[in-house]
């Protein structure tokens, strides 16, 4: 892995890391590429795209956002474990829960996590199913989900984990901007108060424009939502 490019992407960002940490990012790019000979994890990138694109991408959360040490916080739809993975490195303090729908992901994740030394629960299902559930319902304090649906379906995948005080953040590429309304709305239906949109700079990468839409869980989740494993997707709230 490129690590001057990891650690002079930290410091720009103003993250504190440390050797451990960084120990722990190489680790977990080798065992990204051992799986990859034979499972279609990640999409294979070159190297200083690689840690932009899923090392920074995934920690410049810790830049914006304070999490409070010891946290709960659940990745949805973590797939080879980003955004949670790169945070819960530089934050094992948290008590992360990584959840994801494919199963052959979730083995990935428990072996990574093992040879990393790291903890974390990992659930194999459907966000729909798990925010249906007794032991994961308004049971967290942050709820972070990358590439997995449009800002109005990523709201009741992940509100329903909330507990009252709790934060959504979605990570979004150019089209957040018009995301927004439909993250209000449907956020509205959810018990959750749309905050705000926070632009996100991946240092040497000014042409990039990510950002990320925050949502404040401001009351219980009505009984119904989420609705059904698929139904999210097929008829988003907004
Ligand atoms: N978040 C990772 C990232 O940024 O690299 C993975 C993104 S991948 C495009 C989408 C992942 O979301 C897949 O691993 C898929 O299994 C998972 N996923 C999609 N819908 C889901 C749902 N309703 N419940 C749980 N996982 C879901």
């Amino acid at each position: 892995m490129n690590t001057e490019r990891l650690i002079n992407g930290l410091e720009a960002l103003k993250i504190p890391y440390d050797q451990r940490a960084i120990e722990r990012f190489i680790q977990f790019h080798d065992i990204l590429d051992e799986y990859n000979q034979h499972m279609d994890l990640t999409a294979v990138l070159e190297e200083e795209e690689r840690v932009d694109r899923h090392d920074l991408d995934s920690v410049a959360i810790l830049a914006h956002v304070a999490i409070p040490q010891k946290a709960r916080v659940i990745d949805v739809g973590t797939g080879a474990g980003f955004p949670g993975i790169p945070i819960l490195i530089l934050r094992p303090d948290l008590q992360m829960t990584l959840l994801d729908a494919q199963q052959k992901r979730c083995l990935f994740l428990e072996d990574a996590l093992k040879r990393m030394e790291l903890t974390a629960t990992v659930v194999h299902a459907r966000a729909e199913d798990a925010g249906q559930s007794a032991e994961h319902r308004e049971q967290y304090d942050f709820a972070l989900s990358r590439a997995v649906a449009s800002a109005g379906v990523l709201a009741e995948l992940m509100i329903p984990f909330l507990d009252i005080g709790g934060y959504a953040v979605a990570w979004k590429g150019p089209k957040g901007t018009g995301e927004q309304e439909s993250a209000r709305r449907a956020a509205f239906l959810l018990g959750g108060a749309f905050e705000k949109l926070i632009p996100v700079q991946i240092p040497e990468r000014e042409d990039w424009q990510h950002m990320f839409l925050v949502t404040k869980k401001v009351k219980n989740t009505p009984r119904m939502y989420p609705r059904k494993a698929g139904t999210p997707a097929k008829k988003p709230l907004a």
